[in-house]
């Protein structure tokens, strides 16, 4: 195996949306295992890279591979290949009218082909991993937000995907459960998991990040270390957006 190979690459990926230039050529390398935090102002950018990054949005320009393969642009080959790029929104997104455990087992049937019982079992170990065990029968409406962000968790989890991009998982939660959602995605981090984070949870971009990522006005301001990025921000954009979040 190549292991100096980044998992994600992006090269000057530019999205406009009419006339305006949403990201102006990111460039961004992730490491196996490593947890990257993205963070930066409202409107700069932050989602769309998400988006772009397992396809939901496709770039007008650049390169995005994921392990060494370039995204196809659609068919069979692009549900396979965004398969590998696990996503969790702010708004769950879950299935309402499927129960937690169908919710789960549906991307294992469907796109990875498993046996129904096959994905239930992942889907039971699963649920169980983000503290939601005894809630597989019940449909996402019986349970809490936080509840119900662990198993959107639990479905990206049950694709085994090579890399996970949450975007603002906790924004829409009540403080009381952001930090049940938090202490899953950590345990995730340690465990090796490769992550891209969007958040403005800082407590936790000091604690899981390996590295942060400062965007502004679509593009990377700033990348370092967490300890580096907290006590020394080099841009005043940086510095203006920690002044006002700290
Ligand atoms: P962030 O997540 O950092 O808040 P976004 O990526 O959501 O930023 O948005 C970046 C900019 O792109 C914003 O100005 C937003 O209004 C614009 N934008 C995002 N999605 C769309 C879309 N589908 N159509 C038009 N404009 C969009
Ligand atoms: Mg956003």
């Amino acid at each position: 195996m190549d292991t100096d190979r980044p998992l994600v690459k992006l090269r000057g990926v530019r999205k406009s949306f009419g006339a305006a230039l949403v990201l102006t050529g990111i460039d961004l390398d992730v490491r196996r295992g490593e947890v990257v935090v993205v963070i930066g102002p409202s409107g700069s950018g932050k989602s769309t890279l998400c988006r772009c990054i397992n396809r939901l949005e496709t770039a007008d320009e650049g390169v995005i591979e994921i392990d060494g393969k370039a995204l196809p642009r659609e068919g069979k080959e692009l549900a396979r290949l965004r398969a590998d790029v696990g996503m969790v929104f702010q708004s769950f997104n879950l299935f309402a009218h499927k129960t937690v455990r169908e919710n789960v087992m549906l991307g294992p049937v469907r796109v990875r082909g498993l046996s129904r019982e096959e994905a239930r079992e992942r889907a039971d170990r699963l649920l169980a991993r983000v503290g939601v065990g005894d809630h597989g029968d019940k449909f996402p409406a019986q349970l809490s937000g936080g509840q119900q962000q662990r198993v959107a968790i639990a479905r990206a989890l049950a694709m085994e995907p090579e890399v996970l991009l949450f975007d603002e998982p906790t924004s829409a939660l009540d403080p009381e459960m952001i930090h049940e959602v938090l202490d899953v995605m950590t345990g995730l981090a340690a465990e090796g998991m490769t992550m891209i984070v969007v958040t403005h949870e800082m407590g936790f971009a000091r604690e899981a990040a390996d590295r942060v990522v400062f965007m502004a006005d679509g593009g990377i301001a700033e990348t370092a270390a967490p300890e580096t990025f907290f006590a020394d921000p080099k841009t005043a954009r940086a510095q203006e957006f920690l002044a006002r979040v700290l």
